[in-house]
Parts: structure tokens; C-alpha cells; sequence
């Protein structure tokens, strides 16, 4: 392994006559990792990922790929594959030319093409497709071509935006295993765009979460999780969200402080002997468990969980009690305040 790592972003800003597109973009990506850029659509996830693409130059910092200083170097020079939102096929190849272009230009062996083409249509689901021209294929299914043109690049550094946003549900689950298994298998390292927090938690070793052009916290999935920094990131990720209550609501916190609570630290209390009193508001059945979503005038968010189905009528009144131990405490500005 080298010392240093092999993507990093240094100080990076990019305005567009003067409005912002991100700044303060400081990152280190170590090779073979998976590295999600997380956050809500107009965050800066795609203008961070094409500055790295080297399809936007930077107002300022500075971008390193395997200790070069490739700040200027244009897209090609890179030693990059891509998969973007908009999938960009040669309309009169097919679907095996398309994937298997780059290799031709490589001049990869016939044999191995074929084999890499096979393996690329199996992952993305796409065995007996491979005649048929663009134009006749699904938005979903000339996507997974673009995956699989991807998949079959060879570099050692694979950007994707949102790659799955045109699959379907039960699709999408599918091929996220299999873009984690592949990526592992081979040993890339991928840098990965989108606004779905589980896609994110699911898949990365690192997520990079951003708002407003800034990012907000670097951490693994257990940490964003756990030890949000601050109240967007609690509230951003995990379904449900961490729920937030004003500090003055519970005895022994102050007002001022916001307290995050996770859904699996709240408990069901006697009458009257609860921590908070809320009134439920929906039960939500989802199999194994059931969210009962809880409504307080001093608080945002709640979820209760209980194992199996549970129905409570909505508007009734039930006492809650929270795992002291568990609890954050956000400042007035939503920074999380260090535990002691
Ligand atoms: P995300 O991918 O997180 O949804 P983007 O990176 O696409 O967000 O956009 C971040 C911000 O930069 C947005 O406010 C967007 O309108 C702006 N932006 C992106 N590309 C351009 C461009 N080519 N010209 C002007 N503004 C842009
Ligand atoms: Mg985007």
C-alpha cells in the first residue's frame, strides 16, 4: 500500500459566474475503497464527482489521482470510467459493441473481451440483450449497459452518479449487491453519487455527506449513523431518522440543547411513567416490525418500534422512555456537543 492516498481532493471550489457549486472540498479516497457522496438533490454530490472526472476545472484547490497532480488534466487523460445519469451509447452499436468499445481500443484479445462482455451482461442482467441497438432498449436497460461499459473499462477508478436511478425497486436492490461484490472482487476503487441514504449506508466504506456545496460529515456508515456531527446528519440519515426533541422537554437537559434519539432507544412506558407523553399518529407495518410514528408538541420525528404487527388507534396518548445512554445533545447551531 502507499503511504499516500490515491484520490485526493484539496481545497476545492467551483462557482458558476460567482454562484456557488461547492467549496471546501477536502477528501482522501485509499485505494480499493467505496466512497459514497451522499445528500439531497442540488448538494454538490455530481459537481464534486464530474471536478474529479476532470469534466469541470476548479476555481480552486487542487485534485491528486494516484500522486499525480491532475488538476488540469482533461477527463481522458485521467485514468478513469465513468457512469453518469444520462447514459451516453453509441446509438448504431449494440449493446456488446458498446460495452466491449473501450476493450476494442485497447486491443484487449478477442477471447478475453467476449469473456469480460459475458461476465458484465450476467452482473447487470442483461444475457440476451446483446444485439439489440439502444434504441430498443428500456431507459433502465441502457443504463445497465452503461454499467457494464464500466464494468469492463479496466481502470482502477470508477465514478458513478446516481447509476440506479432509473432501475426499479427489487432491480435496483439486486445490482447494488452486485456493483459491491464486483468492486470488492476486483479491487477498484469507486466514488459513488446519490441522494438515497440506504444506497449510501449500504455500499460504502466511506460516506461523504454534503448540503448546500459543503461537506458536513466523512465517516463510515456505523459512524454517521451513531455519532452524527450534527442535526442534518442525524435527520439525514437511517430510516426512520434519529428523532429531535427540545432539550427543555426532558428533566436533566438543558433548553437550547437539542436531544437526538434513535427509534431502537425508545421504549414503551407505563402510564404516567414515561419520559415524554406523545400521541401516535400512524402505525407503520413493514413484517418483521412495526414503526409507530408519534407526535409531540416539543419534538420532531418520533418513532417507536415494536417487533411484529401492533395497531394503535391514531390520536391515542402513550408514555415513552428513552435509553439515557444513547442520547445526543446538539447545540443551538445543530453541532453535536462532545460527550464527556
Ligand atoms: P447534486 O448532484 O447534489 O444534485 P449538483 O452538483 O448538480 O448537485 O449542483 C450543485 C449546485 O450547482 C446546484 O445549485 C446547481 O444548480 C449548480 N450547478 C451545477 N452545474 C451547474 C452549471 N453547469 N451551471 C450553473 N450552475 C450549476
Ligand atoms: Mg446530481
Amino acid at each position: 500500500m502507499s503511504a499516500q492516498p490515491f484520490v485526493v481532493l484539496d481545497g476545492i471550489a467551483k462557482r458558476w459566474k460567482g454562484a456557488l457549486g461547492v467549496q471546501d472540498i477536502c477528501l482522501t479516497i485509499e485505494e480499493g475503497s467505496f466512497v459514497a457522496l451522499l445528500g439531497p438533490s442540488g448538494c454538490g454530490k455530481s459537481t464534486t464527482l464530474r471536478l474529479l472526472a476532470g469534466l469541470e476545472t476548479p476555481d480552486e484547490g487542487r485534485i491528486m489521482i494516484d500522486g499525480a497532480d491532475v488538476t488540469h488534466r482533461p477527463a481522458s487523460a485521467r485514468n478513469l470510467s465513468m457512469v453518469f445519469q444520462s447514459y451516453a451509447l453509441f446509438p448504431h452499436l449494440s449493446v456488446a459493441e458498446n460495452v466491449m468499445f473501450g476493450m476494442k481500443v485497447r486491443r484487449v484479445p478477442k477471447a478475453e473481451r467476449l469473456r469480460s462482455l459475458h461476465r458484465a451482461m450476467e452482473i447487470t442482467g442483461l444475457l440476451g440483450f446483446e444485439d439489440r441497438k439502444p434504441n430498443e432498449l428500456s431507459g433502465g436497460q441502457r443504463q445497465r449497459v452503461a454499467l457494464a461499459r464500466a464494468i469492463v473499462a479496466g481502470q482502477r477508478l470508477c465514478l458513478m452518479d446516481e447509476p440506479l436511478s432509473n432501475l426499479d425497486a427489487k432491480l435496483r436492490h439486486a445490482v447494488r449487491k452486485d456493483i459491491k461484490k464486483l468492486q470488492q472482487d476486483l479491487g477498484i476503487t469507486v466514488v459513488y453519487v446519490t441522494h438515497d441514504q440506504t444506497e449510501a449506508m449500504s455500499m460504502a466504506d466511506k460516506v461523504v455527506l454534503m448540503r448546500d456545496g459543503e461537506i458536513q460529515q466523512i465517516g463510515t456508515p456505523e459512524q454517521l449513523y451513531s455519532q452524527p456531527e450534527n442535526t442534518f446528519a442525524a435527520e439525514f440519515v437511517g430510516a426512520p431518522p434519529m428523532a429531535l426533541i427540545d432539550g427543555a422537554a426532558l428533566p436533566g437537559f438543558s433548553d437550547g440543547h437539542t436531544i437526538g434519539v434513535r427509534a431502537e432507544n425508545i421504549v414503551l412506558a407505563e402510564t404516567g411513567q414515561g419520559d415524554l407523553q406523545c400521541r401516535v399518529t400512524d402505525c407503520e407495518f413493514l413484517g418483521a416490525e412495526t414503526f409507530i410514528g408519534l407526535q409531540h408538541p416539543q419534538a420532531r420525528g418520533l418513532t417507536l418500534k415494536v417487533a411484529g404487527l401492533k395497531n394503535i388507534p391514531a390520536g391515542q396518548v402513550i408514555d415513552i422512555v428513552l435509553a439515557r445512554e444513547t442520547l445526543l445533545s446538539f447545540d443551538k447551531e445543530g453541532r453535536k456537543i462532545p460527550q464527556g
